[in-house]
């Protein structure tokens, strides 16, 4: 809501993006070159961002995050798309019928700024919320990693250690498998392995070590073992975790969007109504990327914007046809 600090704006677009990331970006794109009016409201906070590169995105294998978010930016402009630096920190509805979202962005330095949206587009992403283990968010994005596909090849013939942090360890130690001959689960007292859990890993010749984890070591800036409260160290050579996610989703609270349990139990998420185009349950809102799909790759986050622009553009046609019609009628009901 507005507060004394903050100036009102009668700044309009057809479109406001909250969050600048592949999916955000993806969405702009789709919407510029449909000649829409549409900024970008980006803090600059890429999921990704403490990795070297991004992999497994197709003839971008490798770019650096921030360089991918410097290309994308870069054609958003080039199509007549505005991209702002700045943190949305609340969104509300008023009754104007034209364009109904009141956009906070906050900058530091400067007073709020308020722009209005005839349509939303909620592309913030998620909050990986890292186990407490001493040393491991330092390393976090490097050879701490969470996804295979993301970071398997690049760690591939090492000894790979998977962090317990619930029963889905089971699921990335025998996934990691398929990366590396000398996987270790730490169990790190988070669950109990079942006659049939302990016999996969056995037969994929998987070590098991139980106890809880107390630290990781690094040597030469590099990742060499897991220390466990009893003071044992085992050598590893990357880490895989499973962080629990929060979706960065706080600020659409006053529309009535609220984040909710994803149904796979990896964390929070905004749940979509249709998940095709990233539509929400309130009308004018869309999602897409991390924020509603945690699983998404970089290139799927793209892919989701670019549904949910092009599902924007055809929502204001929607609308402006029946605006034209309503005008025509009136227009021949005068002349009548
Ligand atoms: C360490 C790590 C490495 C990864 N490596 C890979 C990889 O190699 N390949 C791959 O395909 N995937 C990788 N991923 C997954 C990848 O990060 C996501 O798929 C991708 O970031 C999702 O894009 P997004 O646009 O949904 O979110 P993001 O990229 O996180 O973008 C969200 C944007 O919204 C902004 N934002 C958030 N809240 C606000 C707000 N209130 N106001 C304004 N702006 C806001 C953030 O600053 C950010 O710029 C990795 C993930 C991690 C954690």
């Amino acid at each position: 809501m507005t507060n004394q600090n903050t100036r009102p704006t009668d700044e309009v677009h057809d479109v406001v993006v909250i969050g600048g990331g592949a999916a955000g970006l993806s969405g702009a794109l789709s919407l510029a070159r449909a000649r829409r009016d549409v900024l970008v409201v980006d803090d600059d906070r890429p999921r990704n961002a403490p990795a070297e590169g991004v992999h497994a995105f197709l003839t971008r294998d490798g770019v650096a995050p921030r360089e991918l978010t410097r290309l994308g930016r870069a054609e958003v402009e080039a199509h007549g798309g505005a991209i702002t630096s700045g943190t949305v920190t609340g969104v509300h509805r008023d009754d104007d019928p034209d364009a109904p979202f009141v956009v906070t962005v906050t900058t530091p330095g400067t007073d709020d700024r308020e722009v209005r949206a005839r349509r939303l587009l909620v592309t913030s992403g998620l909050v990986d919320e890292l186990p407490a283990v001493d040393g491991l968010a330092e390393r976090w994005g490097r050879d701490v990693v969470h996804c295979p596909y993301c970071h398997g090849w690049e760690v591939r013939d090492r000894v790979i250690g998977v962090l317990a942090t619930s029963p889905f360890a089971m699921h990335q130690a025998l996934l990691f498998g398929q990366w590396s001959r000398d996987i270790v689960l730490f169990t790190n007292d988070s669950f109990t392995l079942d006659d049939e859990q302990a016999e996969q890993l056995r037969a994929r010749g998987v070590t098991v070590v139980d106890g809880p984890v107390a630290r990781v070591r690094a040597e030469d800036d590099a990742l060499t073992g897991v220390t466990l409260v009893d003071g044992r160290t085992v050598e590893v050579g990357a880490l895989a975790v499973v962080a629990r996610v929060r979706s960065r989703a706080g600020f659409v609270a006053d529309l009535g969007l609220e984040a909710t349990e994803h149904p796979a139990g990896v964390g929070t998420h905004l749940a979509t109504v249709e998940p095709f185009t990233g539509r929400s349950a309130v009308p004018g809102v869309w999602l897409a990327g991390n924020v509603t799909e945690p699983m998404a790759q970089v290139v799927a986050a793209a892919a989701a914007g670019t549904m949910a622009g092009a599902a924007i553009n055809m929502d204001l046609i929607t609308a402006e046809v029946a605006a034209s019609v309503a005008a025509l009628r009136a227009g021949e009901r005068i002349d009548a």
